[in-house]
């Protein structure tokens, strides 16, 4: 079998030459042990940050094994009790075709008639519970409210404006990086408006999209994103901060936002958050977003590459923007 080891840490932005492909033998489960096939995989930002040796909320990977991450797969051979050849279940060793793990690290899952397995990786996973717990817990939406989301056309990002939607907000706003997304994000995910952020200053496109100012900030980017946020916040405005990967490949301090003071007069709250705090959380979205899902309001889409080869090039592509929704590689 074979799997995907950190070579070296990068400094800067990561590259191929971080990554080794590994053949690998792998052993019969022992007493308590369950083989499993790795059918599909998730890359995600944070996984830039665990290439870093530096202390964090996630230990960081380690040099020569095996890199980590959310994955789907199916049983192929168990010593674990009710555990089947054949399960589907849900775990954290992804970058690896096969995984000899102990049967407490596997979550046995079905998936919902009409949708794909990735999902438990996507809407109906860490990425919707992101999205959920930081739209209407930590940024305290309410009916009536404009929103703003950076990284809109992501994984997460894309579900906080459809919830933000259906949850009653007066008007919905994204950002992203390409005109086909900014079209996407209006034309078939009913955001009320999108922008480039390459297309010109976040600061000018925000106020024009947002004459009467916004009440959420729901923040993927980080930098300029967050600094027009603020200035385009109305009195006590709530921002979320959920990722800043504007920042995660910089190598010096980054100066936005300049504005900062003006948290005080505008009465701001600036939020961070990490979804794995929020477990308690999960039930509920499920019956919200899985009952959204199945009844056809939300879009959720993925951009997905074939072949564990693959999956370091895929990591590296969406920190660049190449994903639409969420990205996942598909093991053969
Ligand atoms: P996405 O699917 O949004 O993929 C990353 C996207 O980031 C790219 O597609 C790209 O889109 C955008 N991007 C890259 N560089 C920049 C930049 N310099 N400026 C603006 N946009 C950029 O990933 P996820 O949905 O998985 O994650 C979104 C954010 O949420 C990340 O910051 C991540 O770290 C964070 N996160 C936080 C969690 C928490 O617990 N706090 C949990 C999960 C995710 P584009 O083409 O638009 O540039």
């Amino acid at each position: 079998t074979r799997e995907i080891h950190l070579a070296s840490r990068p400094t800067g932005w990561p590259g191929p030459e971080n990554f080794r492909l590994v053949e690998t033998t792998l052993e019969d489960p022992a007493d308590g042990q369950v083989l499993v096939r790795t059918l599909v995989m998730s890359v995600d930002p944070y996984m830039r940050g665990r290439m870093n040796d530096v202390k964090s909320y996630v230990p960081p990977f380690q040099v020569d094994k095996p890199l980590e991450g959310g994955a789907v797969g199916e049983v192929v051979a168990s010593a674990a009790d009710g555990f089947a050849p054949g399960d589907l279940v849900l775990h954290n060793y992804g970058w690896r075709e096969h995984v000899l793990a102990d049967a407490k690290a596997l979550r046995k899952v079905e998936t919902p008639a009409g949708l794909n397995p990735s999902v438990f990786l996507g809407a109906l996973g860490g990425v919707g519970l992101t999205a959920y717990v930081g739209l209407f817990d930590i940024a305290a939406f309410k009916e009536g409210d404009t929103v703003f989301v950076s990284g809109a056309a992501g994984a997460v990002g894309s579900l906080v404006g459809q919830f933000a939607k259906l949850r009653g907000a007066k008007r919905v706003i994204g950002s992203a990086g390409s005109a086909e997304k900014v079209a996407y994000l209006t034309d078939e995910l009913g955001f009320d408006a999108a922008f480039n952020y390459r297309d010109g200053d976040v600061r000018e496109q925000l106020k024009a999209a947002a004459p009467e100012g916004i009440d959420v900030y729901f923040d993927n980017v980080g930098g300029d994103h967050l600094e027009a946020a603020i200035a385009s916040l109305n009195l006590y405005g709530r921002i979320a901060v959920c990722g800043a990967i504007s920042q995660y490949n910089s190598t010096e301090p980054t100066p936005a936002p300049r504005n900062l003071a003006l948290v005080i007069g505008k009465r701001l709250t600036i939020r961070g958050f990490i979804v794995s705090d929020h477990g308690d959380r999960m039930k509920p979205m499920l019956a919200e977003v899985g009952g959204w899902l199945t009844e056809g309001k939300i879009r959720f889409n993925e951009t997905t590459v074939h072949g564990l080869e693959n999956a370091p090039q895929a990591f590296l592509d969406m920190m660049r923007g190449a994903n639409t929704g969420k990205m996942l590689v598909e093991l053969s």
